[in-house]
């Protein structure tokens, strides 16, 4: 199964992915971790990615789209993924879209969380990344609403809301039972 969640910096998308990994058995594809391994083994990407980091701007489509490029291409990836982080516009959407060879972006489902930025910004600062300044979350939070939530329009067909309301077990049982009432689980995809 290929799903793609989205949701503003601190949303839990990465505690949800976490969960559904173990869940469905298949990898969790995260940019933004792909891109702090990078700068803390201080390749040539991780170099060219890091102001973009610090500052919480994107990084370059081509930066990104290559190093996703890769990673999909690793043979953990044929059962599918948890694509967490891409894509984050709908130019890489489309460019997904390619990737994966089949003009409706072989994704079987999107996964949104919503949470207010009064609830994300405190939870944010108390995580304490070096990205996580309020100055740079709150211009995260302008940079996905003005370039990532167009991407919900782009998938309406495949996408699936969620409120991050309860614990985060709690919202990952609710994906869970989403998945299999759309008949995007059975019981031989679970690996638990
Ligand atoms: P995240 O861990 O998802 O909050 O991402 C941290 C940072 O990595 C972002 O603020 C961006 O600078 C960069 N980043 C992650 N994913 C992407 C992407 N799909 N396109 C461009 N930049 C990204």
């Amino acid at each position: 199964m290929r799903l793609v969640l989205i949701g503003p910096p601190g949303a839990g998308k990465g505690t949800q992915a976490a969960i559904l990994r173990k869940d469905l058995g298949i990898p969790h594809i995260s940019t933004g971790d792909l891109f702090r391994e990078h700068v803390s083994r201080r390749t040539a990407l991780g170099q060219d990615a890091q102001r973009y980091l610090d500052t919480g701007e994107l990084v370059p489509d081509d930066i990104t789209d290559e190093m996703i490029r890769r990673r999909l291409a690793e043979p953990d990836t044929q059962g599918g993924f948890l694509l967490d982080g891409y894509p984050r516009t709908v130019r890489q959407a489309e460019e997904l879209g390619s990737m994966l060879s089949d003009s409706e972006g072989g994704i079987d489902a999107v996964l949104e969380f919503t949470a207010p930025e009064d609830v994300v910004v405190p939870r944010l600062l108390s995580r304490g990344r070096a990205d996580d300044t309020e100055q740079v979350i709150r211009h995260r939070q302008q940079v996905y609403r003005s370039q990532t939530a167009p991407l919900l329009a782009h998938y309406a067909a495949r996408l699936l809301t969620f409120h991050a309301v309860g614990s985060a077990e709690q919202i990952g049982e609710r994906v869970l039972t989403a998945l299999k009432e759309r008949g995007l689980v059975t019981r031989r995809d679970e690996s638990a």
